[in-house]
């Protein structure tokens, strides 16, 4: 059978496709686009890519290198660090509005243009050069290709940068700025310029979607904590003064830049590109924006509209056959508080008929640390109770990390078990 995606995504840009807005012509680079260009990219967290349209044409990333210098100074950094330098408060205003929170001096987010210089400064690297390194390089395992500047581009922007090196000066002159104003205007440009394809762009917020793993190398990039502050700060402020709109129509953590991409990251699900370069008073994409707000209502991607995940995580419970009956409770999934909650519950109605009580983990892919303190209670309540307990666990997923089995009667299956004829110990942690 044939796919129908890459045949949906198709219909998609046929629906999307009519002309309005402008090409952005105050980079003399992004005025020379093919204003028709428009294409799209969907890549999932386990690494299946789907593209229709223009995928392949490249293009310069602008600001939707944004959050990605953000999740590297992030990582350098730390995040309580970083908190003290870049705000998180949507500021209501155009990207290249030149504004500082008057309190504090400190730029009001990283993806206003203020914090995203203020950002760039902040990567690690003893000069400037340096920090363009670990910005390309950063950017390269993002895409899982090595990515280049557009050299071009990025002389031609930073000759007519005099907006950005006004707000360098002012990020210097109020004590936020560390090291020179135009260099870092200089990285920051070339930040801008590095080129990028749909293609490119979706693994790269695919990353982001899979919590910092990479979905086709399988290399971990980035912290947990660091991708959901950067999910946060794009959730909020990605879209500027569109943010509002943007979390209500489409509800798509995002970012856009002026050469006309727009991304998408999908926490658990997808990373989304699109790309047609004629924008709208904010500076988005027109196209893109109507991409995007047909995916999300077509295939049920607003981050308000979550799955039902208590119910579905108790996949069942049963009593095993043979001489020694064990209840058996099967979990599925990720589990986190609704989950558990869900597990809770049933075990704590039931009226169980063993002695023995098993909790099949073997299906549960992610445990979360509320997950696990629920289980690990009703294992502790069970055993109060005078029921011998097994987990059934091959992925070793409920002991507490560093404790080997963390006194747990921990079996790779319930055949394995019953065929050792093991009877299980009481727990010795
Ligand atoms: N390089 C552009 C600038 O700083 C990026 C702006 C954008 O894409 N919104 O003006």
């Amino acid at each position: 059978m044939r796919s129908p995606i890459p045949d949906y995504l198709l219909e998609v840009l046929d629906a999307c496709g009519a002309d309005a807005g402008a090409v952005a012509d105050y980079i003399p680079e992004l005025a020379a686009a093919d204003p028709d260009r428009f294409g799209i990219c969907v890549a999932t967290v386990d690494g299946a890519v789907y593209a229709a349209g223009d995928a392949d044409v490249e293009f310069t990333i602008q600001s939707m290198s944004k959050p990605f210098t953000y999740a590297l100074a992030l990582a350098d950094r730390g995040v309580d660090e970083m908190d003290e330098r870049v705000g998180v408060e949507p500021s209501g205003e155009a990207f290249n509005e030149i504004s500082l929170d008057p309190e504090t001096g400190r730029p009001r987010n990283a993806m206003i243009n203020a914090g995203a210089l203020l950002t760039h400064s902040l990567v690690d690297g003893e000069d400037a050069d340096a920090r363009s390194q670990r910005v390309l390089a950063g950017f390269s395992r993002f895409a899982g290709r090595d990515l280049v500047v557009d050299e071009d581009a990025s002389s031609s922007e930073f000759a007519s940068a005099h907006r950005n090196l006004g707000m360098a000066h002012l990020l210097k002159a109020s004590g936020v700025l560390e090291c020179d104003p135009v260099d870092v205007v200089e990285g920051y440009t070339r930040q801008c310029s590095i080129t990028v394809s749909c293609r490119d762009l979706a693994m790269m917020a695919a990353t982001l979607a899979n919590a910092g793993t990479h979905p086709l190398t399988h290399e971990r990039l980035l912290s947990r904590p660091v991708v959901r502050q950067v999910m946060s700060v794009m959730m909020t402020c990605g879209m500027y003064d569109a943010a509002g709109d943007w979390m209500t129509d489409v509800g798509i953590p995002a970012k856009s830049g002026v050469s006309g991409g727009v991304i998408g990251a999908l926490p658990g699900q997808v990373g989304i590109a699109v790309f047609s370069p004629r924008l709208d008073t904010h500076g988005s994409s027109v196209r893109g924006v109507r991409v995007f707000e047909r995916l999300s209502g077509d295939m049920g991607m607003h981050l308000m509209d979550v799955a039902q995940e208590g119910r579905s995580a108790l996949r069942g419970s049963y009593v095993s056959e043979g001489e020694d009956p064990v209840t058996v409770y099967e979990m599925q999934g990720d589990l986190r508080f609704a989950g558990a909650e869900t597990v809770v519950r049933a075990i704590a109605a039931a009226d169980h008929s063993t002695t023995r009580v098993a909790l099949d983990l073997t299906r549960v892919y992610r445990l979360h640390d509320v997950g696990r303190r629920m289980l690990l209670e009703c294992v502790r309540r069970l055993e109060l109770d005078g029921r011998d307990v097994l987990v059934i666990d091959p992925e070793r997923t409920l002991p507490p990390a560093g404790s080997a089995d963390g006194g747990l009667h921990v079996v790779d299956s319930l055949d394995e078990f019953v065929a050792a004829g093991e009877a299980p110990g009481p727990a010795t942690g």
